[in-house]
């Protein structure tokens, strides 16, 4: 087992990684920006190393400072978390010439998932589902045209690089194809620095269900059931929750083989998740994400089963803690992500924290790196807290999420606690009964 490893993150995922090591008696070192110097991640760490000034490209971005903290420390592994450096394949395969232990999947396999269409291919020859599409780039409006005029409008553009729902445009009819094609093109060269775009099926009511995956060096696999995330604004998760009120046992059973057989094809390493859409039935993969997810904690909430302590344990070359007799579901678990934002407008809402109680008691957690007089920076993702509420019933859990909302106390800042107390009353969510525009259409009702 590794003695000590590097977190190359912040916030409340670097604190989840730095608990995990401790468990399994682990040194940790946070690395972080000038603005980070008093973040509960440098004060929990065993060492801290200050990386660079507060913009990420220069500090948690920064792959030639993360390396010199690991070689200073004497680091022999590296955490990358979510975000950042978590799924540059340069990055792990850097830290792999270095004599060190990138806690994560293989480069080949992050640059392999990394690029949407080569994705989407090796999905559809892994025998998993996709979205019908262009099956390739889309070069031009002539492409763009003929492909759409096949499956059907309306149509979505997406970028091949994308990430964070940005640079996806809809298009209803031909006049408008032209327009979002450039605007996609346009916006995923602005964020990603590359503009290759791809036309999928646009779906009318999909839900996003997610398949957690588990995958160790001696060739196992598992699934660890799904997770709905279908509550999203700007195709940003709002709200998760597992098992999905949309699926039955015997479809979960189903799609979770599905991906086993297809991953265990593919030889997959480390923690991983198969986004697809779902509609009238039928599953769609959209996505795969090559490292641990934000709402990963409603699984561990429904399996027992600690994901990071796993990703751990499989970097380091031991066999899987589990077979998939041994992964069994308890109950039902959601999330409400807490981010520094105003609740309607989705402002950012930096500042300092005057207050800060979290909820307490059975079934209830918070992973937060918050404190009354931290001070939130401007720089970084406004994600302050995950609130995870897990109960023997669906309508259980509903009951102490509600409960443990109305305790929850963020002062200085504006939350997006407030937007979370209406959702878990609203007679639709409560019934089971969105998709993911069901969010976007409720608040525009609310206005
Ligand atoms: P990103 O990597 O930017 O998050 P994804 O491919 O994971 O992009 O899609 C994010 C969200 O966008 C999905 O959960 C869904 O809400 C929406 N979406 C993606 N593809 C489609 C589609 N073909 N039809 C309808 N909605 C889609």
């Amino acid at each position: 087992m590794f003695e000590k490893v590097l977190i190359a993150n912040r916030g409340e995922v670097a604190l989840r990684i730095h608990r995990a090591c401790r468990e399994m008696g682990i040194h940790t070192v946070a690395v972080h920006s000038t603005a980070d110097a008093d973040a509960m991640h440098v004060r929990l760490a065993d060492e801290a190393v200050c990386i660079g000034p507060p913009p990420a490209a220069e500090s948690y971005l920064n792959i030639p400072s993360i390396l010199a903290a690991a070689e200073i420390t004497n680091a022999d592994a590296i955490h990358p978390g979510y975000g950042f450096l978590s799924e540059n394949a340069r990055f792990a395969e850097i830290v792999r010439e270095h004599g060190v232990t990138f806690i994560g999947p293989t480069p080949e396999h992050i640059r392999l998932m990394g690029d949407k269409i080569a994705a989407k291919d090796a999905a559809r020859s892994l025998g998993i589902p996709v979205v019908p599409g262009s099956d390739g780039p889309v070069p031009n409006l002539e492409v763009g045209l003929k492909v759409a005029k096949e499956i059907g409008y309306p149509v979505l553009i997406k970028a091949t690089a994308g990430g964070g729902g940005r640079g996806m445009k809809v298009a209803h009819n031909s006049d408008k194809l032209s327009e979002a094609l450039s605007t996609a093109r346009a916006e995923a060269g602005a964020a990603f620095g590359n503009d290759q775009v791809y036309i999928e099926k646009y779906l009318s009511t999909p839900r996003h269900i997610e398949v957690q995956v588990l995958g160790d060096s001696h060739g196992n696999v598992i699934h660890l059931g799904e997770r709905e995330c279908s509550l999203q604004r700007r195709h940003q998760k709002i709200l998760e929750e597992c098992p999905s009120p949309a699926l039955n046992a015997s479809e979960r059973e189903a799609i979770g083989d599905v991906v086993v057989r297809g991953l265990t094809k593919l030889g997959y390493l480390g923690a991983g998740t198969v986004e697809f859409l779902y509609e009238d039935g039928k599953f769609y993969f959209i996505e795969m994400n090559t490292r641990v997810q934000v709402e990963h904690p409603i699984t561990e909430a429904v399996t027992g089963i600690d994901i990071v302590r796993e990703q751990i344990r499989i970097a380091a070359g031991a066999p899987l803690g589990y077979t998939q007799k041994d992964v069994t579901f308890h109950g039902h678990a959601i999330e409400c992500r807490i981010n520094a934002e105003n609740p309607v407008t989705f402002a950012p809402s930096p500042g300092r924290v005057t207050d800060y109680h979290p909820p307490g008691g059975l079934g209830v957690r918070v992973d937060s790196a918050l404190y009354a007089g931290y001070s939130v920076p401007p720089y970084y993702d406004s994600l302050i807290a995950k609130l995870i509420v897990h109960g023997p019933t669906r309508n259980e859990c509903l009951m102490r999420l509600r409960r443990a909302l109305e305790e929850f106390v963020v002062g200085g800042v504006d939350t997006t606690i407030d937007l979370h107390r209406k959702l878990v009353t609203n007679a639709d969510f409560v019934n089971g009964q969105y998709d993911v525009h069901w969010l976007e259409r409720t608040m525009a009702s609310w206005r």
